[in-house]
């Protein structure tokens, strides 16, 4: 068993890190202040990334990218969660699900995301569709060639900047023994196909400037070419790509957590009550003592799930267990960090709020806790027929 980071893995940590906290922390305030990411901003953002070599870093180099495994991918993830998601959105790493584009759509989408040129988002979810994924009502039927699209999308991440959506919608529906269940179709919409709008969604307490959007199809025609896999597919391709993409909110848990545990370190050796530091008093030294704990503990879970993809092992349950555990952790560490701050955690005058903040919805997106815990029961009870 090897627990040590290869010195390439430490060249990933040390570069990503030090990208985050020289391009990323400086713009952090305004983003916070005026919840929008300025143009030249996330231009520059993005460049950068490109020079650095890191952008599209989770596609294979065939295809333009810089060929990282699971592991590698989870450490540069884990880096990228220290700073803000509204600026990190930049340093791009588009969704792997493009992998699974054919002919021309190579050409059209997957290799021009990878440049850098063209930014896609992934909408899965619906006002009455959430954990439900079957239970989506946007549908797209035949007419003629073409598909014909009505229904609606919401908190959709990073369709304000958005060339191209991946859009998840129901192409029929078979009779089962357990009742109907939707037949589903990945589709790869562009911005300004007619019939197809983009519009502000709501407000988030979590993570401001990285917007959530509202998608709203009106009769909009699809040809058989904007299909992303096979007609009735959608489920494949979603297991076959979104299946890792709970590793990234997991250790980007942890990087934030450890971030955040930083400061609260620091905060207790230096605050002063009742003639000395806080971190002599027991009731805060071993909040630091359990968080830096759960911290660890969250890490190794992550981690060791991004391994076992990388083995070719079985990991549904290990990822359920890291995204759970990790996320857990985060709210409780954000939460015990503001403890120690006393008071000032609550103000904006230090960043302890806004951790806390951002924390609440990592128990949410990618699969909600319940969800994960049904999914880590699931596994372990199915082989004994319960
Ligand atoms: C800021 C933000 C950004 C997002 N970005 C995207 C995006 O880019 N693309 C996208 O497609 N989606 C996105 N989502 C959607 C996200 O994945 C969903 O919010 C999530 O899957 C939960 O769905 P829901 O909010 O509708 O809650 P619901 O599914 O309505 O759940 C409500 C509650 O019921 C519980 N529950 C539901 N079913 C079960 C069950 N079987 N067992 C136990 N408990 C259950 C849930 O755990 C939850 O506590 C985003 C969400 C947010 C908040």
């Amino acid at each position: 068993m090897q627990f040590g980071l290869t010195d390439e893995q430490e060249m990933i940590v040390s570069t990503v890190r030090s990208f985050v906290e020289k391009e990323i922390y400086p713009h952090e305030d305004l983003v916070e202040r005026t919840g929008e990411v300025p143009k030249e901003v996330a231009d520059e953002i993005k460049r950068k990334t490109i020079e650095l070599g890191f952008y599209a870093c989770n596609f294979p180099e065939e295809v333009g990218g810089a060929g990282l495994n699971h592991l590698e991918f989870a450490l540069v993830e884990r880096e990228l969660g220290r700073g803000s998601m509204a600026l990190n959105h930049f340093f791009g790493r588009p969704q792997n699900i493009l992998m699974a584009c054919e002919g021309d759509q190579k050409e059209r989408y997957l290799l021009p995301a990878v440049r850098g040129e063209r930014m896609d988002a992934l909408a899965m979810t619906e006002p009455g569709a959430g954990s439900d994924v079957r239970g989506m009502k946007c549908s797209a039927v035949r007419d003629g060639g073409d598909w014909v699209v009505n229904g609606t999308k919401h908190f959709i991440s990073g369709a304000d900047h958005a060339d191209f959506i991946i859009v998840f919608i129901a192409t029929g529906e078979d009779m089962t023994p357990k009742g109907p269940k939707k037949r589903i179709t990945a589709f790869l919409v562009d911005r300004g196909t007619p019939g197809f709008t983009i519009r502000d969604g709501y407000k988030s307490v979590s993570h401001r400037g990285y917007k959530n959007m509202i998608l709203e199809f009106d009769d909009c025609r699809l040809p058989d070419a904007q299909v992303l896999g096979e007609v009735d597919g959608g489920f494949e391709v979603m297991n076959t790509w979104l299946y890792a993409t709970r590793i990234t909110v997991a250790t980007m848990s942890v990087g934030r957590a450890r971030r955040v545990f930083d400061y609260a370190l620091t905060y207790a050796a230096e605050r002063e009550q009742f003639g000395q530091q806080i971190a002599k008093f027991q009731g805060v030294s071993f909040q630091i003592a359990d968080m830096i704990t759960e911290i660890d503990a969250a890490d190794l879970l992550t981690l060791n799930s991004a391994w076992r993809l990388d083995q070719g092992l079985p990991a549904n349950r290990e990822i359920a267990s890291a995204k759970v555990y990790a996320t857990e952790m985060l709210a409780r560490v954000t939460d015990a960090a503001l403890q120690i701050y006393g008071g000032m955690g609550l103000m904006s005058d230090y960043p302890i709020e806004r951790f806390w903040r951002d924390a609440r919805v990592e128990r949410i997106w990618d699969g909600t806790s319940e969800i994960q815990r049904h999914i880590i029961s699931r596994e372990l009870f199915r082989p004994l027929g319960a």
